[in-house]
């Protein structure tokens, strides 16, 4: 505790990429408490939303019900907003964001406007068996077998692109997903530090 290492840890702003089922989740919760950094999860905000019925609740519910991405402008304003707050000035988790390459750009003009600047990209590879398996077993609303699998096309076909973007900006870090919670905790501390 306290050495170098987890101080230069400590100030992480931090992406998680990866698909769904994929353990994001579990890790950004475990992360944050590690690297004291809020994990800031996308989906968790747009759910609580839908939950509250808020104006932008009303809006996504729809969408997310059939597992299709919300637009772009939507998750900038969500994004900007939830950025802008305190807690996340000396860094942050973001789980569920960007998910497309036009909001890849949008963070990266977020973060300039901040004075910040993303520390890595850690990239959760799991084979496609395990995620179905996962989330099938998980039962949330939109975690229905149809909306799963259009999920994961979105993900290949939207998402997936990141990995080249952030690969040819040097930030991507890949790390086995399909290990023990424990394990894969601390194969993404290890890829930090390296
Ligand atoms: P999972 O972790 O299972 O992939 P999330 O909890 O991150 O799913 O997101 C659930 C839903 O919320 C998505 O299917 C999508 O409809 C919406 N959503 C979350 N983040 C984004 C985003 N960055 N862009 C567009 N839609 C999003």
């Amino acid at each position: 505790m306290g050495d170098v290492a987890d101080q230069s840890l400590a100030s992480a702003c931090l992406v998680l990429l990866g698909p769904p089922g994929c353990g994001k989740g579990t890790q950004a919760a475990r992360l944050s408490e590690r690297l004291d950094v809020p994990a800031i999860s996308t989906g968790d905000m747009l759910r609580a939303a839908v939950a509250e019925g808020s104006e932008l609740g009303q809006r996504v519910s729809g969408i997310m019900a059939v597992g299709a991405l919300v637009d772009d402008a939507t998750m900038a304003d969500v994004v900007r907003d939830r950025l802008g707050r305190d807690d996340a000035q000396g860094g942050f988790l973001l789980d569920g964001f960007p998910r497309t390459v036009p909001q890849a750009g949008t963070l990266s003009t977020v973060l300039e406007e901040r004075q910040q600047e993303l520390d890595a990209v850690l990239l959760f590879e799991v084979p496609e068996a395990v995620l179905l398996e996962r989330t099938l077993g998980r039962q949330r609303a939109d975690d229905s077998e149809e909306v799963i699998r259009h999920r994961l096309r979105v993900y290949e076909a939207e998402t997936r692109p990141l990995v080249g973007y952030y690969g040819e900006r040097d930030l991507l870090r890949r790390v086995n997903g399909d290990q023990s919670m424990e394990a894969v905790t601390a194969s993404l501390l290890e890829a930090l530090e390296s």
